[in-house]
């Protein structure tokens, strides 16, 4: 590529070493326009939502949390049953595609794995890289949140694995739907509730709580995803003396604490403002820490 671009595609030849490559002998991922189609009408990332993805925060040119969310993507992966991802090859070509975009403070890299066209047994995948929309407002005014059921219950991931609880899928319709429920109800974002009562996440985002000195997070294996930005989020904490860990809470549980945040890479942490259509107080200034240290990483 000659010029430094606003969005940038690369293609893999060969998503997973266990299945054949789309081009025998040729290098493991390719530049691509990404305002031309790419994908086959055929391939069952579209048909089905049967794939997974990954979205990366940029800062300052560094790809935060890489290796975290390569090992999601393979862990969501086996999940699917998909092909194991070649992450040297995906590593490669996400580190290639943010070299290639024209410098900006913030950034995005998008990973898609899906399992190809019917039939065919090559699985497509490709990277994507763009500049981020401006999250200012929610990072420091805050969100208004609703709790809104799942229908699963906290244990899904065991009893029922088969549902894919916790593995980051394509099928996201019905993290969109439960957006537009939260705008009919006034609001901007969810906080998704098992069907026996427990907070577990946001559709695109971990939550995060304050009770005094600790940080705390509903916890592993609750069929929600493993957070990188709750991961460093902790670790910021940590470093200033909080005690962080697990606590299964109740959305009546939640609404006693001290502050809470929807955390996620692209967007990082937004305060809670409003719960429920009740206030919930915002910790302005640990939200400005936080925010500042994720904007600040470099791996
Ligand atoms: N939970 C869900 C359902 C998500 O979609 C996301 C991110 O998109 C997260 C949690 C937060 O994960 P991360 O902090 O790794 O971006």
């Amino acid at each position: 590529m000659e010029q430094m671009a606003l969005h940038v595609l690369a293609i893999l030849n060969q998503p997973s070493a266990d299945a054949p490559p789309h081009t025998p002998g040729a290098a493991p991922f390719a530049f691509a326009d990404a305002a031309e189609p790419h994908l086959s009408v055929m391939d069952l990332g579209v048909t089905r939502g049967d794939g997974i993805f990954e979205s990366i925060s940029v800062g300052h040119g560094h790809a935060q949390a890489l290796e975290h969310h390569l090992r999601r993507f393979a862990s969501s992966a086996a999940k699917l049953d998909l092909p194991a991802p070649d992450l040297d090859a995906w590593r490669e070509a996400i580190l290639a595609a943010i070299v290639e975009l024209e410098p900006g403070a913030e950034s995005w890299v998008k990973t898609v794995l899906t399992r190809g066209v019917e039939g065919d047994g090559r699985p497509t995948g490709w990277v994507y890289a763009a500049h981020t929309s401006d999250f200012s407002q929610a990072r420091t005014t805050g969100v208004r949140v609703v709790t809104l059921d799942r229908g699963y219950r906290h244990d899904v991931e065991q009893t029922s694995p088969w549902l894919l609880a916790g593995a980051k899928t394509l099928s996201y319709a019905v993290n969109r739907s439960v957006l537009r429920e939260a705008h009919r109800r006034d609001a901007d974002d969810v906080i998704f509730v098992s069907s026996d009562g427990f907070v577990l996440e946001g559709p695109t985002s971990s939550v995060v709580f304050r009770r005094g000195d600790r940080l705390l997070t509903p916890g592993t294996g609750l069929g929600i995803l493993d957070g990188t930005t709750q991961a460093n989020v902790f670790r910021y904490a940590e470093s200033l003396g909080f005690t962080t860990g697990f606590e299964l809470v109740t959305p009546d549980q939640l609404r006693s604490a001290d502050a809470a945040w929807l955390v996620s890479s692209v967007r990082l942490a937004a305060p809670v403002r409003a719960l429920d259509g009740a206030p919930f107080p915002v910790d302005a200034a640990l939200t400005a820490g936080i925010n500042e240290y994720l904007l600040a990483l470099t791996d």
